[in-house]
């Protein structure tokens, strides 16, 4: 057992005292000061409270004149639960109730012999793990999710009045949105760290400005820990979001005038796939492809007649709303045939592929593009894996040629992503995201609706309301919005709606998965969908299950 002792000039007496009696029996990390000079409480309370906070000591104990500055300073770290006692039974109370990790002495109000029976007590009562307690532990650490900005409230109230909303929308509504997911804290810290005051164009080791090391660090993290998760020869975790990630694909293999074969946006392909109000469709020549339209999967043979007949530069597979899997060894074969440059846009299901959960590209494909917002979970950007002898021309297309300095604070989150994948906890995720999937499609399916491709195999699944109630998408995500149901409309294949308006609503179990749902939940969604899309004008049926719905993810915190 480590423990991590601090005072000031008032506590270092009983502090060197203490650190004799505690040798004998536990390790202890003396963090000072060595004399009785005058000194600044806060920093002995960093010292001790940074040990706590990362791990390297199990407890902490501070003193000074009364304990409370130290208690105070402490209290500021994540994951540091500081407290002041003067009794026994404070000491156990507080072990037990607050999980507290830290104990802070006042050195005037506890004898030397006092003191150590306070430690010895503290350090030898367990935490309760009730439910009861641990959730007040929960809340007191989250402090409802606002505490993260909380130094918004003064600086800017307007901007933290925008900040608390969404996460009062988080906590309270359901999130269907399949692109979407929710960020973990530690992804957040990355996010909003100083690393977002460094410019550094170019790449680790070689950069345009001084003063990179510790975001080349940061890059060469997320460049290895992609590789590594992925399985890929070069990554490029630079490209601002999804949609660069192609672009730099496009400008490292093709040129102006170029043809690309993808599937069409209103097909369930992405705008950065060729869509002509987009920089793809206005640059390159695009043929789409689309599903199959009895089975609305892909029909591999029909691609290979029309890889061989158009003989694209490019055959871009992957989808923004593709409920199947997808075949990359018979693409593969697609692509040797026709002679061309095998892309995968896996932005949607990039977690699931790093959890086991749907094939990889990676083997196959000569690029891989992904976002690493979507079932990745992490923040808002853009990733690139290729084959090594793509490495070159992909990281020239992306600075110089496309962007200028690259946000190393959401690199950084990037990096602490990748790292949360490579745990089991997040293959279990993928898998879940996917059990969840089924079974809410499958509940709104036994309902009578009629679902795209007849089911799901990854995290989303589309729902024709057109034509199993003569409802438009846009009507029906309105109504599910008023229940506290977010989806979003979508067409569906050969849609006879306008994008506006849509045949069908996209349903995805990422985000609601994070927040630890599993089947019976799903369930339970699946059938507010339909009461409310059965009863589309009916006021009260979706307040009903906006109450619901509420109760509900109040048992399901988010991250
Ligand atoms: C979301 C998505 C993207 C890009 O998203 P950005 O909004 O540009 O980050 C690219 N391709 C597919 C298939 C997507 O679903």
């Amino acid at each position: 057992m480590k423990i991590a002792i601090g005072s000031d000039h008032c506590g270092v007496e009983l502090k060197s005292l203490l650190v004799r009696e505690l040798s004998d029996g536990f390790t202890v990390m003396d963090k000072g000061p060595a004399d009785r000079a005058s000194c600044d409480y806060c920093d002995y309370a960093v010292a001790v409270a940074t040990d706590v906070a990362s791990g390297a000591a199990d407890f902490g104990v501070l003193i000074c004149k009364t304990g409370i500055g130290m208690s105070m300073a402490a209290n500021r770290f994540q994951n540091v639960r500081a407290a002041l006692c003067s009794t026994t039974d404070a000491a156990t109370l507080t072990r037990q109730h607050n999980g507290a990790n830290v104990l802070c002495l006042s050195a005037d109000a506890v004898s030397p012999q006092y003191a150590l029976e306070i430690i010895r007590t503290f350090v030898a009562t367990p935490v309760d793990m009730s439910e009861r307690h641990a959730r007040r532990r929960w809340k007191l650490e989250r402090a409802q999710r606002l505490s993260d900005c909380s130094g918004l409230m003064r600086d800017d109230p307007e901007v933290f009045e925008a900040i608390a909303a969404q996460t009062r929308q988080e906590d309270a509504e359901i999130n269907l949105i399949a692109s979407e997911n929710t960020s973990s804290r530690a992804c957040r810290e990355a996010a909003g760290s100083v690393l977002m005051n460094k410019y550094a164009e170019g790449y680790p080791g070689k950069r345009w400005y001084s003063g990179c090391l510790p975001v080349d660090a940061a890059e060469e993290l997320a460049r290895t820990r992609a590789c590594k998760l992925f399985g890929a020869e070069h990554a490029n975790v630079q490209p601002h979001c999804g949609s660069a990630a192609n672009m730099a694909v496009y400008f490292a293999t093709i040129k102006p005038g170029d043809t690309i074969l993808s599937l069409s946006l209103d097909q369930g392909g992405h705008l950065s796939h060729g869509s002509p109000v987009n920089f793809s469709g206005k640059i390159y020549n695009i043929v789409p492809y689309t599903v199959d339209p009895k089975t609305e999967m892909l029909d591999y043979d029909a691609i290979e007649r029309q890889a061989l007949e158009v003989k694209p530069k490019i055959l871009l597979t992957g989808a923004s709303a593709y409920p199947r899997t997808i075949d990359f060894k018979r693409i593969r074969e697609i692509c040797d045939k026709a002679g061309c440059i095998m892309m995968v846009d896996m932005a949607h299901i990039a977690g699931l592929v790093a959890g086991g959960a749907h094939p990889s590209p990676v083997p196959y494909a000569d690029f891989v593009t992904s976002t690493t917002h979507k079932t990745l979970g992490g923040p808002r950007g853009g990733l690139v894996l290729c084959k090594e002898k793509w490495a070159k021309a992909l990281d020239s297309a992306v600075f110089p040629g496309m962007q200028g300095g690259p946000l190393e604070n959401i690199i950084a989150a990037k990096a602490v992503v990748f790292r949360e994948w490579m745990s089991d906890e997040k293959k279990g995720y993928a898998q879940q995201v996917v059990k969840n999937c089924a079974v809410m499609c499958k509940t709104v399916q036994d309902r009578g609706y009629r679902i795209v491709s007849g089911g799901t195999d990854n995290h989303l699944f589309l729902v024709d309301v057109k034509k199993s109630k003569g409802i438009t998408g846009k009507d029906a995500a309105a109504a599910l919005d008023a229940a506290g149901i977010i989806v979003n409309k979508n067409t569906i294949p050969f849609d006879t709606e306008s994008p506006f308006k849509t045949s069908g609503i996209r349903v995805g179990t990422a985000s609601a998965t994070t927040r630890g749902m599993k089947e019976p939940e799903m369930i339970k969604i699946g059938t507010w969908i339909a009461d409310v899309l059965d009863n589309i004008a009916d006021t009260t049926v979706q307040e009903r299950v906006k109450r619901e719905a509420a109760a509900l993810v109040a048992n399901f915190p988010v991250p």
